[in-house]
């Protein structure tokens, strides 16, 4: 029966004592980040489990992961250099603690706004890249990340390039008003221009894409590819639910329900999509 007892070891508090009388700080503690909750099967799995490309074990479910994480699994070591950095976000609505908000994330994501622009190789293949990180304030889009997905265009434009976007937003940046919205028609002229000079773009649909994003530059790819199970969409479950009045479907604007309805091309996972996107590059004249 010793078998079933339980050792000081394993659990250090005192077994004569009722749970109520023990102190906080006496309760065996978890780390934080020793375990993560799968959003899709509800499922708590351990943190290593998930692998670098931060999948889950039992449901296949892509986790979200960082800009930065993102580009240690797509392109060529050391071959990103960041381009397109040092803008100021202005606040011109003064919305309360937004100045804050822009701070804290800044430390804790080390990114100077919602998205990472620059140049990278990807199996030796020169592409302009484009990464949006759901840590930044959602990656929301306000004027820098306007201004800098226009300028990554008109630089591949300008150097030939075809142009890679992951993209992953909660829609428009509501903090800076109706100057979020302008950046829609703007990024598009830039990949209007862009297509015009016969130049392949290509896009990434990770979860979330929604919003403002969704009705601009995630939908314009010449081929548009998504993750697994990908949040996908322009107005809020809730918001279409209400105002059609219908129950939908439970995998509506999810990628597998986009593709059967040809609004996406194809679902890659993410463990095969450098493999992918290089040879889609490469079909579509890439350059090295
Ligand atoms: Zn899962």
């Amino acid at each position: 029966m010793a078998l079933f007892e339980r050792k000081d070891k394993y659990i250090r508090i005192n077994p004569n004592r009722s749970s109520r009388q023990i102190k906080r700080h006496e309760m065996p503690e978890v780390p934080d980040d020793l375990f993560a909750k799968c959003p899709s099967c509800k499922h708590m799995i351990y943190q290593k489990d998930l692998g670098l490309a931060k999948i889950c074990p039992r449901c296949s479910y892509n986790f979200r992961i960082s800009a930065k994480e993102r580009l240690h699994l797509i392109v060529d070591e050391a071959s990103f250099e960041e381009m397109f950095t040092g803008f100021e976000t202005k606040d011109p609505l003064k919305f309360p603690h937004y100045k804050e908000k822009l701070e804290q994330v800044r430390t804790s994501t080390g990114l100077d706004e919602a998205v990472l622009t620059g140049i990278a190789e990807i199996k030796s293949q020169k592409v302009a890249l484009a990464i949006m990180d759901s840590h930044f304030i959602m990656a929301s889009m306000g004027t820098i990340v306007g201004e800098k997905m226009t300028r990554l265009f008109e630089y591949a434009t300008k150097e030939h390039l075809p142009v890679v976007v992951f993209t992953a937003s909660g829609g428009a940046r509501m903090q800076e008003g109706i100057m979020s919205l302008m950046q829609m028609a703007k990024v598009s002229g830039a990949v209007k221009r862009h297509s015009n000079a016969g130049l392949f773009y290509l896009t990434v649909l990770t979860d979330p894409t929604t919003g403002g994003v969704t009705a601009s530059f995630a939908m314009q790819g010449d081929i548009i590819i998504a993750e697994p199970q990908a949040l996908v969409g322009f107005a809020g479950r809730r918001v279409i639910e209400s105002t059609v009045r219908e129950t939908l479907p439970d995998d509506f604007q999810k990628a597998e329900f986009l593709l059967e309805h040809g609004f996406i091309d194809s679902i890659v996972k993410r463990t095969e999509l450098r493999e992918v996107i290089a040879k889609l590059i490469m079909f579509h004249g890439g350059i090295t």
